[in-house]
């Protein structure tokens, strides 16, 4: 086998370019690596195009001389493409670097190293990344971006829509926030932006158009006054559901705040160890009943001697959730007792959000007869929750949408020996 065959092998090379030379440089003094330098032209004979648009475009001048691309990693050694760049005259674009098969238009990297390093700050951080290749953090961050536009503009992620999930999502301390739609059919994140206000709302459906909003038939979302009046104002024809995920969230919060009164009545009556034992349970008794071990379900039954008040109120919030996942006409029925039940119940939590509940009924009762799970928003909220903390948080939205797509969106490169 020629060398050079085996070095189209090893750096994935495709047939369009011919391997005019090659080069190892040693490691320097420092324990730097070796350095494979490859020289490389296109095919004689094939047509320049514009990098910026593909388009063929007449010959323009040799541009500023050669230039250099990094490419994948080869064991020991870190590698470098380099080639002629030539410019031609775009008649949209002027004079413009000719479109190379290996690289993307007005990069330092080559495609396929590009790739793996967007590959990998996805499923771990920027910072990771940049260390890994010694590179800096703002060259990962710019090679994000120029994936995720290239992919968001082969695809359409706003058509065929017809169920939709609206949330919001924190990306930084002091009430700054994401607005991220969902698709509920594919769990795709669909559409992100900075905000959250009636604008934000406003400017998705704008993007979406009006035919497609008129195919819209649900949209789930939480109580949220902002979205919810600019959907019904925006889209008529589509029905509001209650995001399940976001009622068991004020579950939750009401048995927390129960739990919360009940420790502070203990302190002051029961003595320090009663409330200090007490205030153990609060994780316990926020997780799901299946997810708990023989021994902390034990624990449960046992609040049932010392603090009734609580053990009704976590039983609510366990009723609630069971009511989410029966079939329509028995989740009504339930859901009726269940109201009646909390109204009465004598823990101030549950009383106001039965008050809530029953506000919302009908967009409660669209979420249960279409069976419009919480899966969705969930896990897309955990994901997102995830890239925030991999990058310990954002101070640029733009950054943070642009992980978001990524690793949500369904765009994300799979690595360049995959293809
Ligand atoms: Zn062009």
């Amino acid at each position: 086998m020629r060398v050079t065959s085996v070095l189209r092998k090893l750096l994935g090379l495709c047939a369009s370019v011919v391997i005019c030379g090659f080069e190892l440089t040693e490691a320097g003094g420092g324990g730097g690596r070796p350095k494979l330098v490859v020289t490389l032209r296109r095919k004689s004979g094939t047509r320049g195009r514009c990098g910026r648009c593909g388009v063929v475009a007449p010959w323009f001048d040799n541009g500023g001389g050669t230039r250099t691309w990094r490419h994948v990693d080869i064991g020991f050694a870190t590698s470098e493409l380099v080639s002629a760049a030539p410019r031609v005259n775009c008649p949209v674009h002027g004079p413009t670097v000719i479109e190379v098969p290996w690289a993307r238009h007005d990069s330092w990297f080559s495609r396929a190293f590009e790739d793996v390093i967007v590959f990998d700050a996805i499923c771990s951080n920027k910072l990771a990344v940049a260390r890994r290749y010694a590179i800096s953090w703002r060259a990962v961050n710019n090679a994000c971006v120029r994936v995720a536009t290239e992919a968001l503009g082969r695809v359409d992620l706003l058509s065929g829509l017809v169920a939709i999930a609206i949330d919001e999502v924190k990306y930084k301390k002091g009430q700054r926030y994401l607005t991220v739609v969902c698709d509920h059919l594919t769990g795709k994140v669909i559409w992100a932006a900075k905000g959250r206000t009636k604008d934000t709302v406003n400017s998705f459906f704008d993007a979406l158009g009006e035919e497609r909003v008129a195919k819209l038939q649900f949209v789930t979302c939480d109580g949220a006054e902002w979205i919810r009046t600019v959907v019904q104002e925006r889209s008529p024809g589509a029905l509001v559901c209650l995001d399940t995920f976001h009622l068991i969230e004020w579950a939750t919060a009401a048995l927390d705040e129960v739990r919360r009164e009940e420790w502070n009545h203990l302190r002051r009556t029961g003595g320090a160890r009663a409330a200090k034992e007490f205030k153990g349970l609060r994780w316990l008794l926020l997780r799901n009943w299946e997810n708990l071990s023989p021994k902390q379900k034990g624990t449960i039954r046992e609040l049932e001697q010392a603090n009734k008040r609580t053990l009704r109120a976590w039983q609510l919030k366990e009723e609630l959730r069971d009511i989410m996942s029966m079939p329509f006409i028995t989740a009504c029925r339930a859901l009726d007792d269940w109201l009646a039940y909390a109204s009465r119940s004598r823990l101030a939590p549950f009383v106001k959000l039965a008050r809530t509940i029953r506000h919302y009924r009908e967009s409660i009762e669209a979420t249960l007869e279409w069976k419009l799970t919480n899966g969705i928003s969930e896990s897309n909220n955990a994901a997102i929750g995830r890239i925030r903390s991999a990058a310990r948080g954002f101070h640029d939205p733009e950054s943070f949408i642009t992980m978001i797509m990524l690793a949500r969106a369904g765009i994300a490169p799979s690595l360049p020996w995959a293809n």
